[in-house]
């Protein structure tokens, strides 16, 4: 018995599926709708999907550059373009995809330093938006807040 590789075909999500769910029905696991299992759609994952998560990962790698300065926005972009670049690393060894993962490293390790920055600087009193807030009270917010 042998896992097969395939792709969902309502939103293309990649896969392996043991081949004894040949012919059956089975749910998505990202979008949940149910597909059957048949020797069409085998295979269909091969260089265009893999570019796709290539892609995707090498697009949340740039927005990860960016996004690391509120960590916690920089997170959850940089982790999925890591899974989508590793999952397309997994399909086609491109330099996209290997750029994409490379990017998205950098961005988490930027986050991770941020976010461990702001909690040091937020302990100690000493965080500019820490800061203002308790110094500066704002007339703008209505009055209940
Ligand atoms: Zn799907």
């Amino acid at each position: 018995m042998a896992m097969l590789r395939m792709a969902c075909p309502h939103c293309g999500e990649e896969g392996a599926i043991h081949e004894a769910y040949m012919g059956r029905t089975v749910p998505c696991p990202k979008c949940r709708q149910e597909f059957a299992v048949s020797p069409f759609q085998l295979g269909r994952g091969g260089h265009g999907e893999g570019n796709g998560q290539a892609v995707t990962s090498l697009v949340l790698g740039l927005i990860g550059l960016l996004a690391w300065i509120i960590p916690l926005f920089g997170f959850p972009v940089t982790i999925v373009g890591l899974v989508k670049g590793r999952r397309s690393l997994a399909w086609t060894n491109t330099s996209l995809a290997r750029a994409g993962v490379t990017l998205c490293i950098i961005g988490l390790v930027l986050t991770g330093i941020n976010s461990a920055v702001g909690a040091y600087l937020g302990a100690t009193n000493q965080h500019p938006a820490f800061r203002s807030t308790i110094c500066a009270p704002a007339p703008e917010l209505p009055r209940h807040y």
